[in-house]
């Protein structure tokens, strides 16, 4: 299964609701950095487990990050499912990751969501889409989207989702950084610094360029209420945002919950070669800030999950 990484297009939180969930709207858009997760049935084998890891693929800095026990958000999609279905053989699961650990680019959902449509179909069990949804949105708030792909609005803690209308194909660049940040900490900075959130609203600027295809206009509507917690607590992120802007970038932001940072470097109408040259400033600007794990170009939007 190929999957793709998220950025945030708007990320708007509200108060912690009662179940200690935020309420959001998140505008997710699929970018065409991907993890590859290959999952075989296993064979005979001492241990009981359901599943069996391996990752590679990302520097090793990330690599350490990534559980390869049951915590691993492919291994829990798989438990779930044999939960829910009662199928469920042994399987060895691969991940080949691309995409940054812990960067705000929701790479452990879409993980899950590859293993959750895998296993569907080698245990057979050929669960309707709803369902692969609902099982999706249970594991947590970006699964689902890494079934479907393309952009979409979350409403909820993220889950509820519909597509949006976006015809355009835009050109991205994300700075990596060297460090992570957890999501957890991020949101608590957010209570800490907005204790009296309003209730979070789709942005009809944003829905109106993207609507539109025009990059200058999406460039304008980019937004994240989490930004000022993730620069809180990592401020050396607003000297990354800075070298992407000087250097010409349409729209720069912190994806999610950081600490990857998206710089929109153009599509829709705009002259390829005009983007080109942005992209390679934009590129030269960020390695040379020396904050940059890893300065990474992508398209987007990409479909979902799909099987290779
Ligand atoms: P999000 O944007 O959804 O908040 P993220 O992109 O910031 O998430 P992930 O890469 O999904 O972060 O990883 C967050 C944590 O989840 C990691 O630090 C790791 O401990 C754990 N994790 C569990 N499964 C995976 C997986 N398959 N890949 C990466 N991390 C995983």
């Amino acid at each position: 299964m190929r999957v793709p990484a998220k950025v945030n297009l708007q990320l708007a939180v509200g108060p912690r609701r009662e179940d200690g969930f935020h309420a959001l709207v998140n505008v997710f858009h699929a970018v065409s950095l991907f993890d590859e997760v290959t999952v075989k049935a296993a064979p005979p084998r001492q241990s009981r487990a359901l599943t069996e890891l391996t990752a590679a693929g990302q520097s090793e800095s990330h690599l350490a990050r990534v559980p390869l026990d049951g915590s691993n958000l492919a291994a829990r999609a798989a438990t779930l499912l044999a939960e829910e279905t009662g199928a469920g053989s042994p399987v060895d699961i691969h991940i080949d990751k691309r995409i940054p650990v812990a960067g705000g680019m929701a790479g452990g959902s879409a993980d899950a969501a590859a293993a959750l449509v895998a296993c569907d179909r080698l245990w057979g069990c050929g669960l309707p889409r709803e369902r692969l949804l609902e099982l999706a949105a249970r594991l947590g708030s970006d699964v689902a989207f890494g079934l479907v792909g393309d952009t979409a609005v979350g409403t909820g803690r993220g889950e509820l989702l519909e597509p949006l209308a976006s015809p355009g194909r835009f050109r991205w660049v994300f700075a990596l950084s060297t460090r992570g940040l957890s999501t957890a900490d991020v949101f608590g900075e957010y209570d800490r610094l907005r204790p009296d959130a309003p209730e979070p609203r789709l942005d009809a600027a944003l829905e109106k360029a993207l609507a539109g295809g025009g990059a200058r206009a999406l460039g304008r509507a980019l937004s994240n209420d989490l930004q000022p917690a993730a620069l809180s607590l990592l401020p050396e992120l607003e000297r990354t945002l800075e070298a992407g802007r000087s250097a010409g970038a349409l729209g720069a932001l912190v994806s999610g919950s950081g600490p990857t940072c998206a710089f929109l470097l153009g599509g829709g109408d705009e002259d390829p070669d005009e983007v080109a040259e942005r992209e390679a400033g934009v590129v030269a600007a960020l390695r040379s800030t020396g904050l940059c794990e890893q300065v990474v170009p992508a398209d987007g939007d990409v479909p979902g999950s799909t099987v290779l």
